[in-house]
């Protein structure tokens, strides 16, 4: 797909990796609908889940293994939603697979609706504000030196 498309560039969301490999791209959410909020990207262009190769689909496991319960550490989380949405009926609004991780936190009650709003695009959009370059660099120095 190339330049049209945003996550074909790295250069759109380069100061917010926090972790990268051969295959994925770990980056803070430019808009997080919860601290932590993380979009995990992979490299290749193509649209949904089940068009993960075999070695993208372990690799993917594998890195959540590892990055969940940091993810958990750094931003005090007790629990976490995991969401991939595959076309615009399923709110895919960047037609380039990823996944969403949003850590949830000791204080709300799994009961508020915002997150899953958010993650399946089926409320109006609410104003969030960005993410500072300040916080970013802040919260990629805690994520990568959790162990
Ligand atoms: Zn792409």
């Amino acid at each position: 797909m190339g330049s049209s498309c945003d996550f074909c560039n790295r250069e759109n969301f380069s100061e917010r990796i926090f972790y990268e490999t051969d295959l994925f791209y770990w980056v803070l959410g430019r808009k997080p609908i919860r601290p932590g909020h993380t979009l995990v990207i992979v490299k290749r262009h193509i649209q949904a889940f089940d068009e993960l190769s075999g070695l993208e689909s372990s690799a993917l496991i594998f890195d959540m293994r590892q990055w969940l319960p940091k993810l958990l550490k750094t931003y005090s989380a007790t629990g976490y939603n995991l969401a991939a949405n595959y076309s615009l009926v399923a709110g895919q609004t960047i037609p380039h697979f990823h996944m969403h991780i949003v850590p949830r936190g000791q204080n709300e009650s799994g009961q508020e609706d915002s997150v899953r709003a958010r993650l399946y695009r089926d409320a109006p959009e609410v104003e969030r504000p960005r993410l500072e370059p300040k916080s970013i660099q802040e919260q990629i120095a805690k994520l990568t030196k959790v162990d």
